[in-house]
């Protein structure tokens, strides 16, 4: 079945890669379903879709137990801010998180993998632009933490994500990511939504988290709609 939002989104990403001289197939689209009930999620799974991203714990407990029952193959990523007293349900509804930022929920991401004796990949996310009311590690302090995950958590870190300010060009906040990637030795780099994706993929976004281009507009406030 043909899903629109997604093909588009596909080719996005396709052309982008090729205009960066890389191989499409070495960047992965996430299809970020936040807000989106299961009567929009069904058709780009149908689509061929199977990573899919969400933002809240608590609403992606009540979405995803159906859909992957029907499509075992999902996988889900966390991309929004972590609480520490949803550390145990994030670590056995997700197969990766994104968004660690503070010893406190590294830490509890280890202990909850060894409990449940379940190992999920896990990327530091990185406040590039440096705003107070974002989450994130400090850029300066990326380096430390990251010893600091391996070393005395021993937090298997895949990579760094970074959220770039919405009124800032996105570039050199995607080529700070990367720097501190590579002298990390990290491979992983998630970056790029629906508005600068084919940006990231230049500077070598390995993950891309793409909503709206897919879904079309959230509901104003970001709530789910009734359906
Ligand atoms: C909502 C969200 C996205 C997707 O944003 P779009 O602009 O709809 O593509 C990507 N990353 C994070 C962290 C988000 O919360």
């Amino acid at each position: 079945m043909v899903h629109e939002g997604l093909d588009s989104a596909r080719q996005g990403i396709r052309l982008a890669a090729l205009a960066a001289g890389r191989d499409p197939g070495s960047v992965t689209l996430i299809a970020v379903s936040k807000t989106f009930g299961p009567a929009e999620i069904r058709p780009v799974i149908a689509g061929g879709q199977r990573i899919f991203g969400e933002n809240r714990v608590q609403e992606a407990k009540a979405k995803w137990p159906e859909l992957r029952l029907a499509t075992p193959d999902l996988e889900l990523h966390l991309i929004g801010p972590l609480q520490s007293n949803k550390v145990a349900e994030a670590v056995s509804l997700f197969d990766v998180i994104h968004t660690v930022d503070r010893p406190k929920i590294a830490g509890a991401i280890a202990t909850e993998m060894r409990r449940q004796d379940r190992r999920i990949d896990v990327f530091v996310q990185v406040n590039t632009g440096g705003e107070p009311q974002k989450a994130g590690v400090d850029p300066a302090g990326a380096d430390f933490f990251l010893r600091q995950c391996r070393e005395e958590f021993g937090l298997p870190i895949v990579g760094l994500m970074c959220i770039p300010p919405f009124d800032q060009d996105p570039l050199p906040h995607f080529g700070q990511l990367r720097e501190i990637a590579q002298r990390n030795g990290l491979t992983k780099l998630s970056m790029g939504m629906s508005g600068d994706y084919a940006t990231a993929i230049s500077c070598g976004a390995t993950h891309v988290r793409i909503g709206s281009a897919i879904f079309g507009h959230r509901p104003v406030g970001g709530r789910p709609g009734p359906r």
